[in-house]
């Protein structure tokens, strides 16, 4: 049922949805709140500097401040996930909630999702937590994407 919900999100999020996100977590409705919210969904894993540019075609005049100030905003509310691997710039993505992972291509940079190998709530249950209140679980897989090996294969 997790993946029905999240195919709904991808694919037929319209701005009503987003506006009622916003509503959810009780953050006013606002025009740079609904492009940037939009162009994470549209592009999962984007840096700030493509959010900006996807953002842009919409809406000409936004600042880079704006979109920064708008990308915290919705991470401090919980309706974006921001996530930064070892030697990537900060990436947000809308799948929030279920603490998936991601593969990273050591080669382009070409993140996609994996879903946690064992369940829900991946991963927080560490096998010796130290004392700590552990309350997230961040796990990378780091690999060659399916573009760059065949490109390695050719050449
Ligand atoms: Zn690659
Ligand atoms: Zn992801």
């Amino acid at each position: 049922m997790r993946s029905r919900k999240r195919s709904i999100l991808r694919s037929v999020a319209t701005t009503s949805d987003f506006e009622r996100m916003l509503r959810g977590v009780a953050l006013r409705v606002t025009r740079p709140r609904l492009a940037v919210l939009a162009a994470v969904h549209v592009h999962p894993h984007a840096d700030t500097d493509s959010i900006i540019g996807a953002v842009r075609r919409e809406f000409p005049t936004v600042s880079h401040q704006t979109v920064y100030d708008v990308l915290r905003a919705l991470t401090v509310a919980g309706l974006v996930r921001r996530i930064q691997p070892p030697g990537s710039v900060a990436r947000y993505e809308s799948r929030v909630g279920d603490n998936h992972h991601h593969v990273v291509c050591r080669s382009c940079g070409a993140i996609a999702d994996v879903d946690c190998a064992v369940g829900e709530a991946p991963c927080l249950t560490a096998s010796d937590d130290q004392g700590f209140a552990i309350d997230e679980a961040e796990v990378t897989y780091w690999g060659v994407c399916p573009q760059c090996a065949a490109t390695a294969a050719v050449t």
